[in-house]
């Protein structure tokens, strides 16, 4: 089964985010916990949810992935950001309990001078405050582009981070492909080559997610701009070998493309069809 679907804007709720992907003839998709700038999140309504898993389930979607906010920094220097960022979590974590066993995403931080080493340690540290015995929700590390002073521009950095982490269960990856390709994985040439890599730094099982983008620019740039799929550097025969490979099988895919609804029902139905002339 391919779990497709983009990240969507609409904030009215579980249920329209669901019909509207369902629309987009998505059956997973991506959404933001609360304002990304931050700020103070809606009540969920258990009604709405309990319309939602209706429809989830009647239309057989995979596990969704929520995204916290970017302005979340687990390794900024000032230690009132790192408290923001520690609240937020625990925050969307007891707020993601209310949808069980799904995955929430976020962008590892960005170190400000400190050092990637000390980017690590205090993004471990976060991580070791709010993730709880009793969550059902999978915390995803997102791989990023190295822009700016980005901690998890490599495996190795996230790896590292991994490391430190006591409840180990609780977390795993989602993989960016505008991000690596900015990083420097040559997806398009040597896609095999990338997971083997990832596979020995980091393992595979460990990979939950996808953000499945097009980049703006060239492999190793570290600008993170993303394309709309087959608009980049990229393109679709690269993209469609990431959604159709074997070790890649039942994750979702999250188009975070620069789209509006009608762009991401094309894409993903051409992604779609692409999938199935490769599989069959
Ligand atoms: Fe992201
Ligand atoms: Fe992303
Ligand atoms: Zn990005």
């Amino acid at each position: 089964m391919l779990y497709i679907g983009n990240h969507t804007t609409s904030s009215k709720g579980y249920a329209a985010m669901a019909r509207q992907i369902i629309a987009n003839g998505g059956n997973t998709f991506a959404f933001f916990t609360r304002n990304p700038r931050g700020g103070k999140a809606k009540n969920i309504d258990p009604e709405d949810v309990e319309r939602y898993c209706v429809l989830s389930g009647e239309n057989h979607f995979g596990k969704i992935v929520a995204h916290a906010p970017y302005t979340l920094n687990a390794c900024a220097a000032k230690e009132n950001l790192r408290d923001f960022a520690r609240e937020t979590m625990a925050d969307d974590l007891q707020r993601m309990e209310m949808t069980p066993g799904n995955y929430y995403n976020f962008h590892p931080g960005s170190h400000v001078g400190q050092g990637a080493e000390e980017g690590i340690r205090k993004i471990a540290e976060i991580l070791n405050d709010v993730l709880t015995e009793e969550q059902t929700t999978t915390v995803l590390l997102e791989t990023m582009s190295g822009k700016g002073s980005e901690v998890g521009r490599n495996f190795e950095e996230l790896r590292a981070i991994m490391d430190l982490v006591e409840k180990k269960e609780k977390i795993g990856i989602c993989l960016d492909t505008c991000h690596v390709w900015d990083g420097g994985y040559d997806i398009v040439n040597d896609l095999d080559g990338v997971l083997d890599t990832f596979d020995r730094i980091i393992g595979l099982s460990n990979l939950k997610a996808v953000h499945l983008n097009d980049s703006m620019n060239a492999l190793g740039s570290h600008k993170d701009r993303h394309a709309k799929i087959g608009e980049g550097q990229i393109g679709l025969e690269a993209l469609t070998r990431v959604i159709c490979h074997p070790a890649l099988r039942e994750i979702p895919f999250i188009l975070e493309t620069p789209n509006d609804d009608e762009g991401w029902s094309k894409e993903i139905a051409v992604l779609r069809k692409a999938y199935e002339e490769t599989m069959k």
